[in-house]
């Protein structure tokens, strides 16, 4: 469904080319949830908002790559036929619930607007006005609204539609969002670490939800998230994607069993258990994309560095069945 090939994205700053995205691969079948895992300042979010194509050009810049959505090309595609496809059959749930909402208007405001002009790049006045005397059409935006904040259990969903934002939580104003991404019955589900503004336990009820209404209606997910526990719960493969690079794929399941590259190893080994004993980090940051390490990019915090790592990239080879690892200590075994 998505397939998104060797997309590199630099971005232009004061101190040189900034090479953020350095030739990233990944796709999502139909039907399949899929997580992209990593720190913050990975590259996550300048890769989904690539593929949404809503990145700031310039600064930022695509420099090589290509991004398909059943076969056409995003990278190809006029903002007509952008405005066309986002919201319809590609949905995007943001990061911050609390101001992703325009806070001058109600929640009904902005709802039925979007279901009445969806898909639309550009409105006229004219059309405007006609449509502001379409009773019939206001009632059906208005019942579909209410009908998707219902499915998402908010208990007054009339309250909430005569709502400013600012009357809101932060979890009901996720489900209005989650609600919002749904209207317009999409193929393909982005969502950029739903919840994490949220305390724990409302962050688990807005995931849990969101996962039945993904199953219900049989949606593809990429979850961008830095939370491996949520990748665990909500999908069924991994990236895992480091400074810009993906650096091991596999089934979750997997994934988790048996992760091979030093870095999953590390996110894995710093998750907090509940039966207690050390929580392991990872020494070091994220390098400086202008001037990035060579060849590994992980090397100067990685254990196991060798001579060839600070001089030749790995590449991303298979060693089980789903399981592709970029790591020189790997390479004979993936060579067999
Ligand atoms: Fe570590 Fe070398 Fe593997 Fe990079 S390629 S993760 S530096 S062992």
């Amino acid at each position: 469904m998505l397939e998104v090939e060797d997309l590199r994205v630099y971005f232009d700053v004061f101190e040189g080319e900034a090479r953020v995205l350095d030739s990233v691969s990944l796709h999502v079948d139909e039907g399949e949830t899929v997580a992209l895992v990593g720190e913050t300042g990975c590259g996550k979010s300048v890769t989904i908002k690539t593929i949404l194509r809503i990145l700031p050009m310039p600064p930022g810049r695509i420099v090589s790559g290509h991004i398909m959505y059943k076969g056409r090309d995003l990278l190809a595609m006029s903002e007509e036929e952008l405005h066309a496809l986002r919201g319809r059959e590609i949905a995007f749930i943001p990061q911050e619930p609390m101001s992703s909402l325009n806070p001058v208007f109600t929640v009904e405001e902005q709802f039925t607007e979007l279901i009445r002009w969806q898909g639309r790049y550009r409105v006229s006045w004219l059309e405007r006005l006609a449509k502001s005397f379409d009773g019939a059409g206001k009632r059906a935006a208005w019942e579909r609204a209410l009908s998707l904040l219902e499915k998402m259990n908010i208990p007054d969903p009339v309250r909430v539609m005569r709502s400013y934002p600012v009357e809101l939580s932060g979890g009901m104003s996720q489900r209005v969002l989650i609600a919002m991404a749904l209207a317009g019955n999409p193929s393909l589900l982005i969502a950029d670490e739903p919840g994490t503004a949220l305390d724990v336990t409302t962050q688990e009820q807005i995931l849990q939800l969101l996962k039945q209404r993904v199953e219900t209606e049989k949606l593809a997910v990429l979850y961008i998230t830095h939370n491996l526990g949520v990748a665990r719960e909500m999908t069924r493969r991994i990236y895992v994607m480091y400074a810009g690079h993906i650096v091991e794929e596999a089934p979750t399941v997997e994934l988790f069993r048996e992760p091979r590259h030093p870095y999953t190893q590390g996110l894995i080994a710093s998750i907090p258990k509940l039966t207690g004993g050390e929580v392991m980090g990872i020494e070091g940051r994220i390098p400086d994309y202008v001037d990035p390490p060579s060849g590994c990019r992980f090397h100067p915090r990685c254990e196991h560095v060798m001579d060839v790592c600070r001089e030749i990239r790995p590449k991303l080879v298979p060693i089980g069945p789903g399981h592709r690892v970029a790591c020189h200590l790997y390479e004979a075994e993936g060579s067999n």
